[in-house]
């Protein structure tokens, strides 16, 4: 079969370009993307192997192999992992399938196509970063299990276009030919290979050999192919903590996570007595981007049972709200053919997974504690994905309340306060943690719900994120402290000793009320006075059990159907609008001019908490008609200070 041609995908073209030409801060790093490709592949071999000893072939060894031709001027980096089968190539190589490069891309659109070069150096472009060293890139494959005769050839200048042709391949798995570049030849150079294998690779559990020049293919008849082993292979997580340096963890965890920037926090221990395990967990310093989509994110943790890998993908050994999580669990207890699929229903599984949780929020409790900054980056990243458990996980809502953080009222921007801290602050005669929720900072800091509250100097936690209106159903009380929306249902604000402000009575603001309501109809439930207001002429409440504002704008987002939900419009009797509606309503309660304010007011008070009006050309219009009145009567009424 000729060589066929394809055009890379634009997105993998535009990476290409970036690779090329940006100045990567560290080229080295190719090697360890190739490595760990290599051994990503004799994982998933060495794992089907367990259910099809074909696989195996006639080649029971597990290693990476790389070999150097100085007069070709290449550098080969050889698997005999699982490989690629024809059709596997095109999905595989020549589209974007790391999500480290998916962030990549998301990063540079964001950035409009600029991307500094410190930026680049953070991200890995997996594959893609040999051709920072290889001006051609060969990758010669064959699915392991198939004959020598379905090999697959692809190749490419990384510039536009690839080639894919079938060829024969006599050994299983993948060699992947980089061509160097002009200037490159240090990677030719065996000390340097020995190097960066060492500083990146060490712990990688099969063995990487670097195949002595002499024994290549074409040495001195009779010479034994000689080669060097480069890494030590020792599992980390079989070590103990002490002897494990923060480079070897930032290391593994790059290897096993495709991250690039190192994790924010390792957790590394061991289990023993009756279950027996270990357990090396990284928590990441930034979210991947689908970390918020209900079913992409795969979960991280890669399992073991006895040296062997079972699965990357061990959904059963953590809850989703942990889904962030990177790591590695091994125990020997568990059965070898223990698949993805029955792993959620062993019991050993469910003993290991509840202390995974116990001992990440343990962790997690201890850095809020004793690094508190530190905390609140954490936080900032995956704050709503463990917010979720708090809604779902009943037996660890205790432990999530006490690591749950807001912004409030009383926080700078970006500031955030705990419920512990919260409550410890509040004065004795608060019995409620008052809270609202929004949009976003701005949107509930100017809300007029907050009015007498800040008048007050009582601290109210804005809850903005959208989840928060889940996270509040599971979160009903703190330390015997109810939470309390302060735009729902009647505001018991705590006795202040200064009783110059009676809660107002509805005496004369009773005709008002009722021709209020007859005009609004049924689009309120009901019009009262307000205890909540102090500067603003209304604001709209709802009932106690009815739905949030906030609730029903993200409902509607994902355009569910709704009935309509009637509101409790509110109007400050202290205003001086509302004073005159009510002279009005005294007087003559059909008066038109009623009609205008109270629907200007109903308007004003749904824009206010960020629901549409039904009319806005009537609204603007009213305004400036009253704009009009009002420039007439200032011209009219001469200047008593001149
Ligand atoms: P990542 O490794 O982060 O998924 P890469 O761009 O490095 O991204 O690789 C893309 C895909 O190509 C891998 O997910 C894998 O399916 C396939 N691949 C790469 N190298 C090998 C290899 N040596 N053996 C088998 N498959 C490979």
């Amino acid at each position: 079969m000729p060589a066929k041609k394809r055009k890379f995908k634009t997105e993998v073209q535009q990476l290409l370009d970036l690779v090329v030409h940006s100045l990567y801060t560290n080229r080295d790093i190719f090697l360890r993307e190739l490595i760990s490709n290599a051994s990503d592949a004799i994982d998933r071999a060495r794992f089907e192997a367990l259910s099809n000893p074909d696989v195996l072939e006639d080649d029971p060894e597990w290693k990476v192999r790389i070999s150097v031709d100085r007069d070709a001027r290449t550098l080969v980096v050889s698997d005999n992992g699982i490989g690629m089968a024809p059709d596997e190539i095109d999905e595989t190589i020549g589209t974007i399938a790391s999500s480290g490069t998916r962030r990549f891309l998301e990063e540079l659109q964001k950035n409009e196509g600029n991307l500094s070069p410190e930026l680049i150096g953070q991200f890995g472009v997996g594959f893609y970063s040999s051709f920072m060293v290889a001006d051609k890139v060969t990758v010669l494959t064959r699915r392991a299990g198939t004959d020598k005769s379905a090999g697959v050839k692809w190749e490419s200048a990384g510039t536009g276009n690839y080639t894919v042709e079938e060829c024969v391949k006599e050994t299983r798995g993948t060699d992947v030919v980089l061509h160097l570049k002009e200037g490159m030849d240090e990677y030719l150079e065996e000390w340097r290979i020995r190097k960066i294998v060492k500083t990146y690779s060490d712990f990688v559990e099969h063995p990487i050999v670097l195949a002595k020049e002499g024994g290549k293919e074409g040495g001195k008849e009779g010479e034994e192919a000689a080669e060097e082993v480069l890494n030590s292979q020792k599992a980390i997580w079989t070590r103990s903590r002490g002897d494990v340096t923060e480079d070897e963890y930032n290391e593994f965890y790059k290897h096993l996570s495709h991250d690039f920037l190192d994790p924010l926090e390792a957790i590394h221990w061991r289990m023993e007595g009756v279950t027996e395990f270990s357990a090396l967990l990284f928590l990441p310093r930034k979210a991947m981007s689908d970390l918020l989509a209900p079913d992409a994110r795969r979960h991280g943790i890669h399992l073991y049972v006895r040296k062997v890998f079972i699965t990357d993908n061990a959904e059963a050994l953590t809850p989703r709200w942990l889904r962030f999580l990177q790591g590695v669990v091994e125990s020997a207890d568990l059965p070898l053919n223990i698949s993805r699929e029955t792993l959620q229903d062993n019991r050993l599984i469910q003993v290991i997974r509840n202390n995974l949780v116990k001992k990440v929020l343990d962790t997690l409790s201890d850095m809020k504690e004793k690094h508190r900054a530190k905390y609140e980056d954490f936080w900032r990243e995956f704050g709503r994905v463990l917010k979720e458990g708090i809604h779902f996980d009943l037996a660890n809502r205790d432990k999530l309340k006490e690591l749950v953080l807001f912004e409030s009222s009383k926080t700078e921007a970006g500031g955030l306060v705990s419920l512990a801290e919260y409550v410890e602050r509040m004065p004795d005669t608060q019995n409620a943690i008052y809270y609202i929720t929004g949009e976003n900072r701005q949107a509930v800091e100017n809300s007029p719900h907050l009015e007498a509250f800040r008048g007050r100097d009582l601290e109210v936690l804005f809850l903005t994120d959208p989840i928060d209106e889940w996270v509040v159903q599971g979160l009903p009380d703190y330390r015997d402290k109810p939470l309390k929306d302060i735009a729902r249902g009647q505001i018991d604000l705590p006795k202040d000793d200064d009783p110059a402000e009676p809660p107002p009575e509805d005496g004369d603001f009773k005709p008002l009320l009722e021709a209020v309501k007859k005009i609004l109809g049924d689009s309120v439930r009901e019009v009262r006075l307000s205890r909540r207001l102090t500067e603003s002429a209304c604001c709209l409440v709802s009932d106690e059990h009815d739905l949030g504002v906030q609730m029903e704008k993200i409902l509607k987002a994902f355009q569910r159907e709704l009935p309509p939900s009637k509101r409790i419009l509110e109007l400050n009797p202290n205003h001086p609008a509302v004073g005159a509606m009510r002279d009005l309503a005294v007087r003559d309660p059909e008066h038109p001019t009623l009609r205008e304010y109270a629907e200007l007011l109903y308007d004003q008070a749904r824009l206010t908490v960020g629901l549409p009006i039904d009319d806005p050309l009537r609204f603007s219009r009213r305004i400036s008609a009253l704009m009009a009145a009002c420039v007439k009567t200032a011209e009219s009424t001469p200047d008593t200070e001149a």
